[in-house]
C-alpha cells in the first residue's frame, strides 16, 4: 500500500493548485530556463548537477504540489495535480471507487485527486488538453531522483517493454 499522507501539503500549496493557469505559466517559464541551461548541465554532467538541483526541486514541489519525488513528472498532463498523491498512485484517471461526493474511496475525507485534476485541467489554456494523453506506467527505478534532471537527460523517456501508445496500435478491421 503506498504512503497515504493526505493533508501533508501546505495551505499555500492548496491555494496555488487552485490557480492552475498561473502554475502552468510558471511551468512554461521553468521549462524555458532549463532549455537554456541544458547545454551547461550536459557539459558539467547530469550526475554532478543533480545533487545541487534535487533539494530545491523537492522543497519547491513539496510545498506547492505535495510532490512524492517519483522522478518522472507529469504535472502538466494532470491539471497541475500530482497523481502520486492518489493513494493508488493512478496516473491515468480515477479508479472506479470515487464516492458520490467526489471523494476518495481509500481516504474518505480526501477529495479524489483525479476529480480535482480534471477540474483544474479545464482552467489550463496551454496544457489542459494534455489530460487526454495516456501515460505509460511509472518507472519506479527513478523514484527519489530529480524529475527536472531525468527530463533533461531523457532518462524519463524509456517505457516498460511491451507498452505502446494507443496511437501506435494498428487495429485491423
Ligand atoms: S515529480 Fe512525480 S511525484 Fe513529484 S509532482 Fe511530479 S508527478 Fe508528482
Amino acid at each position: 500500500m503506498p504512503n497515504i499522507t493526505y493533508n501533508k501539503s501546505t495551505k499555500i500549496g492548496r491555494w496555488l493548485r487552485d490557480r492552475p493557469a498561473s502554475l502552468e505559466r510558471a511551468y512554461k517559464f521553468t521549462e524555458w530556463i532549463f532549455d537554456r541551461i541544458k547545454p551547461l548541465f550536459e557539459k558539467i554532467g547530469y550526475k554532478k548537477v543533480e545533487p545541487w538541483i534535487r533539494p530545491t526541486e523537492e522543497w519547491a514541489k513539496g510545498v506547492v504540489f505535495d510532490c512524492r519525488m517519483c522522478g518522472q513528472c507529469v504535472l502538466h498532463y494532470t491539471g497541475m495535480t500530482c497523481p502520486m498523491t492518489c493513494p493508488k498512485n493512478l496516473r491515468n484517471g480515477p479508479c472506479g471507487g470515487v464516492r458520490e461526493n467526489g471523494h476518495c474511496e481509500v481516504v474518505p475525507e480526501m477529495p479524489c485527486v483525479w476529480v480535482e485534476a480534471y477540474k483544474r485541467s479545464t482552467r489550463m489554456p496551454v496544457y489542459g488538453h494534455e489530460m487526454k494523453h495516456l501515460q505509460p506506467p511509472v518507472n519506479r527505478q527513478l523514484e527519489g531522483r530529480s524529475a527536472w534532471i531525468t527530463l533533461l537527460s531523457e532518462e524519463d523517456r524509456p517505457v516498460t517493454a511491451g507498452w505502446v501508445h494507443v496511437s501506435e496500435i494498428n487495429i485491423q478491421a
